[in-house]
């Protein structure tokens, strides 16, 4: 290793608890979308926008999409670069600033979701892992170089937008319409990864969610004839739908982790507020993750074609509403710059091989991949992401920031 890239890297490690603090006043401020009852980010992009100006970056600048749903109206996003020896090519590390809902209260054993607090090496909090950690990470890998005085042989931008985990119409997509990203950008997304940081992520699957309603007739526990328990039409289509999904789309790909499309009942909304009540309406929710091998069109049609099935057996009405469809982008090619960049990086610094494949998505990156701007997703986190006890290990914060270092400065 160089000279220099030792002393970057001990004054990473010298900014270690500076990075803690900061990722744990991050976690202070919950950024839930509108979907989940949220307020957005607003607050803390506020947060982040001084945060970044301490820091010196050549430029801050905020591109905010507008939704009514939100108190600001505003869905913000961050762009703040610290301009290298070549300005025709940057470096982008793209994190997301909001955070999913803490689920269960009474889960959240270690602290409560938005008290964040210190416990053997870690960071615990809600949005710890999930994005903050590499968000915190890629802004004090700048720092580190800024303290220095060391001008990075390529511009870095960090991008921190708004609305990831709801689809990234308000964020990393309203970024893209505005052309800010060139086909000779280089694009880390640090947002999926492995314990030992050895999975780089180039592939995703189509993400397919909907929202099944169905409606019966709501009637007394007691006298069931009289009515339509959309419940029991609700579960048994559900089962059904279920076991029909991945009898029909089977495939296998062992680039993918999993190998194999997703096909899960995720949420269910509350029906009836007593016991005796025989539900006339039931609503839940299936998460899709499908090989890009598959038309997620074709699988949606599959969903109609059982619920008409349903329809006509029960007489129940079963609606099914699309939620979010992301149809799988091509994949990043392994042998582009930013892929071998990351993959000698972590060579050097870790002494392993990385592994490279595909997820379930979606993130960030497959709307880079969409413009023909190649993007890897990487970081070394214990996935944590949207559990209860949501955590971020402080080494792993430290030791990513000397990887975005590194591919500023390699
Ligand atoms: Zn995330």
């Amino acid at each position: 290793m160089s000279m220099e890239t030792e002393r970057i890297f001990s004054e990473v490690e010298r900014l270690k608890d500076e990075m803690t603090q900061a990722l744990m006043e991050l976690i202070r401020i919950p950024a839930i979308a509108p979907e989940n009852g949220g307020e957005g980010e607003s607050k803390k992009a506020e947060k982040l926008v001084q945060m970044l100006k301490t820091l010196g970056f050549d430029q801050i600048l905020r591109f905010d999409a507008e939704d009514a749903r939100v108190p600001s109206k505003k869905r913000p996003n961050i762009l703040a670069y610290y301009y290298g020896e070549k300005r025709d090519e940057t470096l982008w590390i793209v994190t997301h600033m909001d955070v999913v809902p803490p689920g269960e209260d009474s889960l959240w054993t270690v602290t409560k979701p938005f008290e964040p607090t210190v416990k053997d090496g870690k960071i615990y909090g809600r949005g710890s892992e999930d994005n903050m950690q590499s968000m915190i990470a890629s802004v004090f890998a700048v720092k580190a170089l800024k303290n220095l005085g060391i001008k990075p042989k390529r511009t870095v931008g960090l991008g921190l937008v708004a609305d990831e985990e709801q689809g990234s119409k308000y964020g990393i997509q309203y970024l893209i319409k505005q052309g800010l990203f060139k086909p000779k950008d280089l694009v880390v997304v640090p947002d999926v990864g492995y314990a030992d940081g050895s999975f780089m992520e180039t592939a995703e699957k189509s993400v397919v969610w909907f929202r099944i309603r169905t409606i019966g007739k709501q009637t007394h526990a007691s006298r069931p004839e009289m009515g339509l328990n959309a419940h029991r039409v609700g579960m048994q289509y559900a089962l059904a739908l279920d076991e029909l999904l991945h009898e029909k789309y089977p495939a296998k790909d062992e680039n993918f982790e999993p190998p194999a499309s997703t096909f899960e009942p995720t949420e269910k909304e509350q029906n009836v507020d007593a016991v005796n009540i025989i539900p006339g309406e039931d609503v839940s929710y299936f998460d899709c993750r499908i090989l890009p091998s598959y038309d997620p069109d074709e699988v949606l049609d599959a969903v109609s074609k059982l619920a008409a099935d349903f329809e006509k057996k029960t007489g129940a009405k079963i609606g099914i509403e699309l939620v979010q469809k992301t149809v799988a982008s091509e994949p990043t090619d392994v042998n582009v710059k930013i892929v071998l960049m990351l993959k000698e990086a972590i060579r050097k610094t870790r002494g392993i091989e990385p592994k490279v494949g595909g997820i379930g998505g979606g993130t960030c990156a497959a709307y880079f991949r969409d413009i023909n701007v190649p993007a890897v997703v990487w970081s070394t986190i214990d996935e944590m992401a949207h559990q209860p006890n949501e955590y971020a290990k402080i080494e792993n914060i430290v030791n990513d920031a000397k990887i975005f270092a590194y591919l500023a400065t390699a």
